[in-house]
């Protein structure tokens, strides 16, 4: 699939070992899992769907904690145990309605290349596999757990022309009131 434009980006889609973490897994002694996410991903999350951005997370692996912090940031839309991610990505094309030139798919390991090759604006982690980066239309300069989703973020609002908003809405806040 040709490149989009970032500008032209609606959809973000997120894989979460190796891009919303650093691909680390923290595990107990019952099996549950913990992971460390990126605040600033967060937010940057939060930008994204206040400017009519949607956001989904496909990962292979399944945990609560994904849960947890999906509802925190407001991510609605949650594939997880997804073996194979070009069926969940393929649901998620047909019940969000949007064309697959529009989306921007973030990933790092093998099993992302179907995403990325059929997406308009594939991206590779810094820390992704080769065989990733190169089918990516760009990849980040943080690595994943590290601000990589923020950054991407960052990349399509200014593209979109939203990011001088957002920075200039926070040095408009002084102490006498906004
Ligand atoms: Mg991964």
């Amino acid at each position: 699939m040709a490149f989009a434009n970032p500008a032209d980006i609606e959809m973000l889609i997120l894989d979460v070992d190796g891009v919303l973490t650093a691909g680390e897994v923290i595990l107990d002694e019952t099996g549950k899992v913990s992971y460390h996410f990126n605040v600033q991903d967060g937010s940057g999350i939060k930008y994204w769907y206040r400017y009519g951005g949607q956001a989904a997370i496909v990962t292979g692996r399944s945990s609560e904690a994904v849960l947890v912090r999906a509802k925190e940031l407001g991510i609605e839309i949650v594939y997880q145990s997804a073996l194979r991610k070009i069926e969940a990505y393929r649901r998620c094309l047909a019940d969000c309605k949007i064309d697959p030139r529009r989306v921007a798919c973030v990933g790092d390991d093998l099993p992302d290349l179907p995403l990325l090759r059929n997406c308009g604006f594939p991206v590779a982690v810094n820390n992704a596999v080769r065989e990733v980066k190169e089918q990516a239309a760009y990849v980040t300069g943080r690595s994943g757990g590290d601000g990589a989703v923020r950054e991407v973020i960052e990349l399509l609002l200014r593209a979109k022309g939203c990011w001088g908003e957002i920075v200039a809405g926070y040095h408009k806040q002084t102490l006498s009131g906004d």
